[in-house]
């Protein structure tokens, strides 16, 4: 467990994002889920584990509906003070776009350490809008693979009729949109409010 390869694939003089303190250890395991606009929009599901955040890139987002099943591609360990990352990474870097956190809060597992290395966990998360037991299972294909399943565990928690990423849409770190975090960030001239102001009021002198 290492974050070479997550400092290897990026340009910290262009990046906001956190290079990473070294490990450390927190009393409640975290997880987080970032909303991520790169060149294709996914959800970054994370677990904290061994000091750092074991990732996974889910395309479609979690679903709270245990009969659908999330791709959920591995990609590398990431920091723990990546957590409370959001911003925007510039176009062209390493997963250039905007990040939000989606949902956050902290996860509990009752199976042995070496599960995720096994290749299956069962957990409970305790966020804002994921909670109640989910798995994360690696499906069989050669060799070790990259792609693994999310998905919700039939509880109190499961929901077939509500799209969770859909209803809510927000980061519960900024309350904000992908939308309005963009459109907050642009120079004001850019701001589409300002834009329309202009266009009424014409050039300013
Ligand atoms: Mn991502």
């Amino acid at each position: 467990m290492c974050l070479s390869t997550y400092r290897k694939k990026r340009n910290f003089k262009s990046t906001p994002e956190p290079f990473g303190k070294s490990k450390r250890r927190t009393k409640q395991h975290i997880f987080v889920v970032q909303k991520h606009a790169a060149q294709r929009l996914h959800y970054d599901f994370r677990l904290e584990l061994d000091g750092v955040l074991k990732s996974w890139a889910v395309p479609k987002g979690p679903s709270l509906n245990p009969s659908e099943k999330r791709l959920a591609v591995h990609v590398e360990d990431h920091p723990l003070d990546y957590a409370s990352f959001e911003g925007t990474i510039p176009a062209g870097e390493y997963g250039g776009g905007t990040v939000l956190v989606w949902d956050r809060g902290t996860w509990t597992s009752t199976e042995p350490d070496d599960s995720l290395d096994r290749g299956k966990l069962t957990f409970r998360l305790k966020g804002e809008k994921l909670r109640g037991a989910w798995t994360l299972v690696r499906m069989k294909g050669q060799g070790n693979s990259k792609n693994w399943l999310l998905i919700k565990s039939r509880d109190e928690f499961a929901d077939g009729s509500t799209d969770v990423t859909l209803e809510s849409p927000r980061s519960v770190e900024s309350g904000l949109t992908l939308e309005e975090f963009c459109d907050a960030r642009k120079p004001s001239s850019e701001k589409s409010k300002n834009k329309a102001s202009k266009v009424r009021s014409g050039p300013r002198r």
